[in-house]
């Protein structure tokens, strides 16, 4: 009991100590009589936790002010965006990015190679990550690398990945040994990304569909990623919707990503338009131009999209479902059958299908608020 009590009183903290940082972060500067009157927390409370936030680097006094009554002078309270650093790396089929966030969020660092195997990519984040401190003239808080892949959570090794010969290697391992005083995370990108919706738009459960080469997942449920027995939760993509369908990677048969990745978009739009490549830029404003052909390719692929959606939307019920990646580059051409197909067959219309609305990196993005919430823990 007395173990529940004080995880009970240490939750009711971090909720309010989040609640005052993200007031401080919304109103660029304000007081503390202000935090007070909009939280209804007690004065003694508010002033404890923004002591901490002093103390912790996060927050700090900008000076007095008028606040527009007679005699009415306050000290105000405003984020510290160079009062700690965290970082955010992207391991990818093709890149590895690696970006160092200020407490605004705002990128003030940034690096980018073709990802090599382990050792070439491990080097790299490395490299990067010194370099950022070297100009930044300070320590990182902590690194959030996110990959295209299993991770078992237990042991942070990467089981499986599809995009980059990393399996078995431990990432956190060999970045701690160089960062010591640095927290490492290490999780799936779907994971992150979701995160990192879940923190823009303000909503405890959501789940993005990211389609780009291939198809995967992240989810989150009452605010955390869930990750599932073994780190495996999220394979949306390996979803079958033709169980006589063409053989996947997988084992399976008729799964979701075979019809809806984008390359093969490309590809059949390709072959429709007579041409050996096409961006789906130029799909879309053939969409845009009235090809019939290309219409209802995209009415047909968001069919088969929709087939796996309504079955995720009946399963879970989430509030959103974001979809990201490369496919939003179709933009209405493709979300707008999308809706039309699920809002047709499914009797749930509580949860909203969106595009991501996350500018740059939603991976190293969602990996530094994630560090960000559990500092704050
Ligand atoms: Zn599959």
């Amino acid at each position: 009991m007395a173990t529940s009590k004080k995880s009970s009183q240490q939750v009711i903290k971090y909720n309010n100590k989040n609640m005052i940082l993200n007031l401080i972060h919304k109103n660029e500067r304000i007081t503390r009589a202000e935090l007070k009157r909009i939280t209804g927390l007690a004065p003694t409370t508010v002033s404890t936790l923004v002591d901490e936030l002093i103390a912790e680097g996060i927050v700090k006094e900008t000076g007095v002010f008028d606040t527009g009554g007679i005699g009415r002078k306050a000290v105000s309270i405003e984020i510290n965006p160079d009062g700690m650093y965290f970082a955010g790396v992207e391991i990818e089929s093709d890149f590895t990015f690696v970006d160092i966030y200020d407490l605004c969020f705002n990128v003030v660092y940034k690096g980018q190679a073709e990802t090599g195997d382990y050792l070439a990519t491990k080097n790299f984040i490395i490299d990067c990550l010194k370099k950022g401190q070297n100009q930044l003239n300070s320590k990182i808080h902590s690194v959030s690398v996110g990959v295209s892949g299993i991770v078992d959570p237990n042991t942070n090794k990467i089981l499986l990945s599809t995009v980059v010969d990393i399996e078995d290697e431990n990432f956190v391992c060999d970045i701690q040994s160089e960062f010591h005083e640095a927290e490492v995370y290490l999780l799936n990108s779907s994971g992150l990304i979701a995160f990192a919706e879940k923190e823009q738009r303000g909503v405890m459960d959501l789940v993005t569909v990211d389609i780009g080469k291939g198809v995967g997942s992240g989810i989150i449920i009452d605010g955390q990623i869930y990750t599932g027995a073994g780190g495996t939760a999220g394979e949306f993509g390996h979803i079958s919707v033709d169980m006589n369908g063409e053989k996947c990677k997988c084992g399976n048969r008729g799964c979701t990503e075979i019809y809806t990745n984008t390359h093969t978009i490309r590809r059949r739009a390709a072959k429709i338009l007579g041409v050996e490549k096409v961006t789906l830029k130029e799909v879309r404003e053939q969409a845009d131009n009235g090809n019939v052909e290309i219409i209802n390719l995209l009415n047909e692929v968001a069919g088969v999209l929709a087939v796996s959606l309504i079955g995720l939307i009946n399963m879970m019920a989430p509030e959103s479902v974001v979809i990201s990646g490369k496919i939003k580059e179709l933009g209405d051409t493709f979300l707008v059958p999308l809706i039309k197909a699920v809002s047709d067959k499914c009797s749930l219309k509580t949860t909203q299908i969106e595009y991501s609305s996350v500018e740059g990196n939603a991976v190293t993005l969602g990996g530094v608020k994630l560090a960000f919430a559990k500092m704050l823990k």
